[in-house]
């Protein structure tokens, strides 16, 4: 089955998509996260990508769709895989049309001022990937999985973050009434349910517990 994950940074989609992966047995394919390595890595990709990831931009549609292209490609996706954080525009949704199928789009819903607050509280691991909220950190900075030193990524400071909500409702939220179109998008209500129960939602829109 092969799964995209719709919505505004922040809402969740990485956290539902890590544990989905486990349960179905099908990869978690985060353009975010294949970026973020490429600019670690210093590769020709991540280095194009960089600066508009720091500014809160989309990555011109040629480098991301080429990227899911080839991973699509890849064995571990020949029985489905969840997409999370792509496609983000029209095009990017016309391109992936022409090299996969899509059977659901879950659209994660959240209210801007939610986003605000999760994103700018945000915090993540740089060595196990965890990813966490001020609030659940008891003014400690250290990963509660492995110790190591949290970080806050760079796109989560507030200029950004209010960039990318602005990049989001005009380039992203126009996928909602493209898969709308199709029929395929399910509605996964985000705001005051705790990830157990939102992650239920998830899988009870995939039917998955039929
Ligand atoms: P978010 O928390 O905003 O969902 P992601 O980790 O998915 O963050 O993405 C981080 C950044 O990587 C985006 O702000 C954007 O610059 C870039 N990016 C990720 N996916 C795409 C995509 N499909 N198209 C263009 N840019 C992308
Ligand atoms: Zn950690």
């Amino acid at each position: 089955m092969n799964i995209i994950f719709l919505g505004p940074p922040g809402a969740g989609k990485g956290t539902h998509a890590q544990r989905l992966t486990q349960e179905m047995g099908i990869p978690q394919i985060s353009t975010g996260e294949i970026l973020r390595a490429a600019i670690r890595e210093g590769t020709p990709t991540g280095l194009r990508a960089k600066a508009y990831t720091e500014k809160g931009e989309l990555v011109p549609d040629a480098v991301v769709i080429d990227i899911v292209k080839e991973r699509l490609a890849k064995e571990d996706c020949k029985n489905g895989c969840i997409l999370d954080g792509f496609p983000r525009t029209v095009p990017q949704a016309e391109a992936l049309a022409t090299f996969a199928a899509i059977d659901a789009v879950v659209n994660f819903v959240l209210p801007d001022e939610a986003i605000i607050r999760r994103l700018s509280g945000r915090r993540v691991c740089p060595s196990c990937g965890l990813t966490t909220h001020v609030s659940a950190l008891n003014g400690k900075d250290t990963c509660p999985e492995c110790g190591s030193r949290l970080i806050q990524r760079k796109d989560d400071l507030p200029e950004t973050v209010e960039n990318r909500l602005k990049v989001y409702k005009e380039q992203t939220e126009p996928l909602i009434a493209y898969y709308q179109g199709k029929g395929k998008v399910k509605d996964i209500l985000c705001e005051n349910h705790t990830v157990e129960e939102n992650h239920a939602q998830v899988r009870a829109a995939l039917g998955l517990d039929a």
